[in-house]
């Protein structure tokens, strides 16, 4: 897929960027990794040899004596030097050495002190020069010292080259800091955009804040205005985060660092946090820039959730570091972070802390309208036969992600090209579809019946909050899983509110308990479905019997300590007690009856409810109002 992350180039940087300016590819020096080295280190011995050669010419040959006055009588010597006993000088034309061994023009000779020859009169008979300088330049000074150093140059040369390439890997301990990070190439026009993401517009809303701080960060830094924190992106695998963080990044125009948590301790032990921290030195260079760190969760569980990869300390050392890079930034530098996680639950208190990750983003399965949107999006550069209808197949894949619906266009064209069609029809969707489900483990799209199980629960509650005199709006009932819930019936009040009536409370216990209800009186069946339901309605009943003096048996005082956590029964005598679970029990009851009654009055609004969630996945307030034929609540304010 195009969408897909660029591989890592090079692996001893656990990270990838793209959009980050462009710089002279650092393998320049060394086209060939260790075939440049060796090329290398031949050429310096080749420069040595060379240069030793030529220095080394100062060795003229010495001759004899003997020889020497031969040449003198020949008249084959041009000019000589001497100094003291000691003669240089110059043939007129070479002439061979003594041992067969090449020619000479130049040489060096001894006179005898004994010699009594009359050389000076047989110098002038054959027009030899006697200079006052010597014929042949002795090496100077300068050049013995550098030709002493070629040897130790040439080591340190060796030694460097060595390292560079043998240090990289250890996070470019030894020898500062490693290369910058390659850019990946990504053609104008090409970085992944908001377009390229569909089905949680909501998300998008919530990142498009940052978008715009990248845009402008003087203009936010001119008004004094905080940097925004870390941000969050929980969800389950395959619904887009890696992708929405690379779209906030290609929006803004701005560089993309990413890396995987777990790829900062899984090679060598001990470089997680020095890794870290250069990856936040690079990306504060090209700052304004995207840090987003994935899979976090394999480093920032909670104590005591489970070891995650590599040592104890190890991720502990690499968590910390991020922490401080986080903290460190005083937003002025434009560095933002962005990490994902499949596990929010799990995740250390000290990551979600103000000025960390104190935005948690949900980002959730698409519905049926946005799997229409990523379908038209995967499909958009194939050729697609007239019958194909991706509404129907959105309609057909509740359950399924956003990666899900990509690999199965994947494959629908891959039929397309093994059946020699010129286009994508339908029915390679649909033969697509199954071979997808059948490749995976877990069920990709929701059973029929649980998801028809799910639209009743969930309109239960939705049908009571709209019902109950006085209670919150219902702003969006959904039966598109979030975290461990199956659906969401979500209904939130219009202004604040301080203080609590006895009615208000009865009417949450009974929407509360309208998902078991709606199961109870449709299907006739109790599922576990509705845990997290019985524990706000126990909490619910037991503030209102314990603490609130809402039951006339149990009387205006506090039995049960505002902590739930402490061991019952310290506040009140154990009779008590008895009578708190009983007047409990019985408002529970109370609820639960009138829950069952009201639905099976309103049997039409739950069915036509239930119904329209089915088709759509998701109402929001005015559909949701709508379906169930219930005039929405007037805004107070
Ligand atoms: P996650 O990081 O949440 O596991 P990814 O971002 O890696 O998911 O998604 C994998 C691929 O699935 C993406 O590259 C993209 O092709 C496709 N995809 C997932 N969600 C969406 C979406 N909301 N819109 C469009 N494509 C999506
Ligand atoms: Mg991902
Ligand atoms: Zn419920």
């Amino acid at each position: 897929m195009s969408n897909a992350v660029p591989p890592r180039r090079s692996p001893d940087k656990p990270w990838r960027s793209e959009g980050a300016p462009l710089s002279p590819p650092p393998g320049k020096k060394m086209p060939g990794g260790w075939g440049g080295l060796i090329l290398a280190a031949l050429a310096v011995y080749l420069i040595a040899n060379v240069l030793l050669s030529f220095f080394g010419r100062g060795g003229e040959p010495a001759i004899s004596y003997t020889e020497f006055t031969k040449q003198v009588a020949a008249g084959n010597v041009s000019k000589i030097y001497a100094k003291g006993d000691s003669i240089q000088g110059q043939l007129r034309k070479k002439s061979p050495l003594g041992d067969g061994k090449g020619e000479y023009s130049e040489f060096r000779t001894q006179r005898p002190a004994f010699a009594d020859d009359n050389l000076w009169d047989e110098l002038s008979k054959h027009n030899v020069t006697v200079t006052a300088e010597p014929v042949i330049v002795q090496r100077s000074f300068l050049a013995n010292l550098l030709l002493s150093l070629v040897p130790m140059a040439l080591l340190i040369l060796l030694w460097v080259l060595a390292a560079r390439r043998l240090g990289a890997p250890a996070g470019g301990g030894a020898f500062g800091r490693s290369a910058p990070p390659e850019p990946v190439e990504v053609e104008p026009g090409k970085r992944t955009a908001f377009d390229d993401v569909a089905g949680i517009d909501e998300v998008k809303g919530e990142l498009s804040g940052i978008v715009d701080f990248l845009k402008n960060p003087q203009v936010y830094r001119r008004m004094g205005a905080r940097m925004p924190g870390g941000v969050l992106l929980a969800g389950p695998p395959g619904t887009g985060k890696t992708l929405l963080a690379r779209a906030v990044a290609g929006e803004a125009g701005v560089p993309f660092f990413s890396a995987s948590a777990s790829e900062f301790i899984e090679m060598i032990v001990g470089v997680g946090a020095s890794r870290v921290r250069e990856l936040f030195a690079e990306a504060g260079k090209v700052a304004p820039a995207i840090v987003f760190i994935d899979e976090i969760d394999t480093i920032g569980r909670a104590h005591g959730t489970g070891a995650g990869l590599g040592g104890h300390d190890e991720r502990e050392q690499t968590l910390n570091q991020i922490l401080t890079e986080m903290d460190g930034l005083s937003g002025s530098e434009g560095v933002v972070v962005l990490a994902a996680t499949n596990r929010a639950d799990v995740l250390d208190p000290a990551l979600t802390r103000p000025g960390r990750f104190d935005r948690i983003v949900q980002v959730s399965p698409p519905d049926r309208a946005g799997r229409a949107a990523i379908l038209k999006i995967h499909t958009r550069r194939m050729p697609r036969a007239k019958d194909v209808d991706l509404g129907r197949i959105a309609g057909a894949t509740p359950g399924m992600t956003g990666a899900d619906l990509a690999s199965m266009v994947n494959e629908a064209a891959l039929i397309a090209v093994r059946r020699k069609q010129p286009e994508v029809t339908q029915a390679d969707l649909w033969t697509a579809l199954e071979k997808v489900q059948l490749g995976t483990e877990r069920p990709l799209v929701m059973p029929a019946e649980e998801r028809r199980r799910t639209a009743y629960h969930e309109s239960g509650h939705a049908l009571l909050g709209m019902l109950q005199p006085g209670a919150d709006p219902v702003r969006k009932v959904t039966i598109v899983p979030r975290g461990r819930a199956l659906g969401v019936a979500l209904s939130t009040s219009d202004a604040d509110r301080y203080a609590y009536t006895e009615e208000y409370l009865r009417g949450r216990i009974v929407g509360a308990l309208g998902g078991m209800a709606a199961e109870h009186v449709v299907f006739d069946v109790i599922t576990t479905g509705s845990e997290s339901d019985l524990e706000q309605v126990t909490r619910l009943a037991r503030g209102m019997v314990g603490r609130w003096g809402m039951s006339e048996r149990v009387g205006r005082l506090t039995a049960i300590p505002p902590d739930v956590q402490q061991p019952y029964g310290l506040a009140a005598a154990p009779a008590t007690l008895d009578v708190v679970d009983h007047e409990m029990r019985r408002i529970v009851d109370e609820c639960y009856e009138s829950a069952c009654r009201q639905l099976r009055e309103h049997r039409g609004k739950l069915d036509a409810l239930a119904q329209a969630l089915l088709e759509a996945e998701t109402l929001d307030e005015d559909e949701a109002y709508r379906a169930a034929a219930i005039p929405p609540p007037g805004k107070e304010t």
